[in-house]
């Protein structure tokens, strides 16, 4: 699996950049391996972890965007929506290596 440039989710398109962990303190101002900002319509992941926890954390980052999206993320607890989009992530990564 490679990482895109850009995932088009549920219509609305989202531009993938990877980013230092310098790069990633610099724009959030926290330590994460991903983010998302949904106004600006960008994902960044973090490359200092292995390519396929790059994956895994992209597809958190997607399950992100699916709950502002569906207006989720608006009536969910922080800690909840957290393990939902960890717990999609795994699933849909465990998914993709069978059918691939
Ligand atoms: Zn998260």
């Amino acid at each position: 699996m490679k990482m895109p440039k850009a995932v088009t989710i549920l219509g609305r398109k989202f531009k993938v950049v990877v980013v230092s962990p310098e790069k990633m303190k610099a724009m959030t101002g926290l330590d994460l391996s991903g983010a998302m900002n949904f106004t600006k319509r960008l994902i960044l992941i973090e490359d200092s972890h292995s390519k396929e926890d790059m994956i895994v954390t992209l597809h958190h980052e997607v399950a992100h965007v699916v709950q502002f999206i569906t207006g989720l993320a608006q009536v969910t607890d922080p800690n909840m929506a957290e393990i939902w989009c960890e717990s999609m992530a795994n699933g849909f990564l465990d998914l993709h290596k069978a059918i691939r």
